[in-house]
């Protein structure tokens, strides 16, 4: 396993446009990017942050996981991603290890990275994803 940097912070939030006004006018983050992610019933918002980003993630049904996310905790950091390389191979390994992956294969996210999740309960409570960049 090799991680290069955190690619990514996910931040559930209920109103994805007062969420990008406070990003916007607080914090001075200009948004990049908003895109929905139809198979994880989100829409989403990036913003870059050096070569980190933060990604709000809003619920597009309430029984998507960000729905259930925010129904039992509330709005806050969701996820942390981290950018891979040999995405399949760490997936591997760390099923070997006995780490409990949510995606055992890699599946598309947003802003076309492929994207697998471990499972919290094998990752200290924090809810991990792995990325990888297809176009390096
Ligand atoms: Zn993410």
């Amino acid at each position: 396993m090799k991680i290069n940097h955190i690619e990514h912070i996910g931040i559930a939030v209920r109103n994805l446009e007062q969420a990008i006004a406070f990003y916007e006018k607080q914090l001075g983050l200009p948004c990049y990017n908003i895109e929905e992610v139809p198979e994880q019933k989100v829409r989403t918002a990036f913003f870059k942050v050096g070569q980190t980003k933060v990604e709000l993630l809003e619920s597009t049904d309430p029984e998507g996981p960000i729905g259930k996310f925010i129904e039992n905790r509330g709005e806050g950091v969701h996820h942390i991603a981290f950018a891979t390389e040999g995405l399949q191979d760490n997936l591997d390994e760390l099923a070997t290890n006995g780490i409990r992956l949510i995606d055992k294969t890699p599946r598309k996210g947003a802003e076309n990275l492929d994207i697998a999740f471990l499972h919290p309960k094998d990752t200290l409570g924090v809810l991990i994803e792995l990325c990888e960049n297809p176009k390096q």
